[in-house]
């Protein structure tokens, strides 16, 4: 039987019509959690998120559409999320990105903007707005979604590796200013950084595809492992989930201000 140890907790999961987020969201719904999805995409695609998220817990997913390079729409989305959840979310998944790769001379302004914008400030405007209540609370996650590219470089990523490395340190720095709220009993506020490698979802196709050459898709796959990824494995977006859902626990009270690699050893090299 599932462990359904979130029931009566209210979860936000941005970035989630699609890949991790979107796994992670489905975990969450999976320990009980109200959850709260963000994301872009087509109708068919937000109809589709909501129902999977529905089917894997209680029901009850809400869409809301910010627009996360947007501060107001962040804003708005929050005083309506205060309201939807009664009082504030306990649980705060900052997982949406976006990744362009080129050389930095190349790097488009307007790229630069945006993956800042998404990857790093939005969470910065999610956290401000998020943290009193789960203080007053005595209970709290922010789990931050960042990247292998937060521990250490590749060449051609310049704003993505930017935004990762920043949305490590301002979790380290929230990690301290609420690690003495709440108690043992009650969980206390925790905020981490889980640092995937490479994942199978649709933000990496580009990256895989450039690699196929003249051979299939699995040539691309194994081509892109094997330059950073030693397990030669792909984690899954389900195996993300399982550990966002496992820093949600009570018992994780003491893991805070941590950045989690999950890489088949990409960062021990
Ligand atoms: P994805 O492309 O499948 O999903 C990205 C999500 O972000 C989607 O729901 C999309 O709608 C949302 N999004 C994009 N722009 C947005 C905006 N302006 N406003 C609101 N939502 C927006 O990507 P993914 O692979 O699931 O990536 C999720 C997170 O994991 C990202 O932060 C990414 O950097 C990180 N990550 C992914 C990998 C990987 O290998 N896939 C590795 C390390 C880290």
């Amino acid at each position: 039987m599932t462990d359904r140890f979130l029931e009566g907790r209210n979860a936000l999961v941005t970035g989630s019509t699609s890949g991790i987020g979107l796994a992670i969201a489905q975990a969450l719904a999976t320990a009980g959690a109200k959850v709260a999805i963000n994301g872009l995409g087509s109708a068919e695609q937000i109809e589709s998120a909501i129902a999977d998220v529905d089917a894997a817990g209680i029901g009850g997913t809400k869409h809301f559409g910010a627009d996360l390079r947007h501060p107001d729409a962040i804003e708005t989305m929050m005083t309506e999320l205060a309201t939807w959840s009664g009082g504030g979310i306990d649980i705060l998944v900052n997982n949406a990105g976006i990744q362009h790769a080129v050389p930095l001379h190349q790097m488009p302004v307007a790229k630069w903007n945006d993956i800042i914008a998404i990857n790093l400030s939005s969470a910065f405007h999610t956290m401000r707005a998020a943290m009193p209540a789960m203080a007053e609370r005595g209970y709290g996650r922010v789990i931050n979604v960042a990247s292998v590219h937060g521990l250490v470089a590749s060449k051609d990523k310049a704003p993505y590796v930017a935004s990762k490395f920043g949305i490590v340190g301002l979790s380290k720095v929230a990690a301290l200013e609420y690690a003495a709220q709440g108690s043992r009993d009650s969980g206390g506020i925790t905020v981490n950084c889980i640092c995937p490698g490479w994942v199978e979802t649709p933000l990496i196709e580009p990256q895989i595809e450039s690699r196929i050459g003249g051979g299939t898709r699995d040539d691309g796959v194994r081509a892109l492992l094997s330059e950073k990824q030693p397990s030669l494995r792909m984690t899954l977006p389900a195996e993300i989930g399982a550990l966002a859902v496992f820093l949600c626990r009570r018992e994780a009270h003491n893991i805070t201000g941590a950045a989690m690699p999950v890489d088949g050893g990409w960062t021990a090299q």
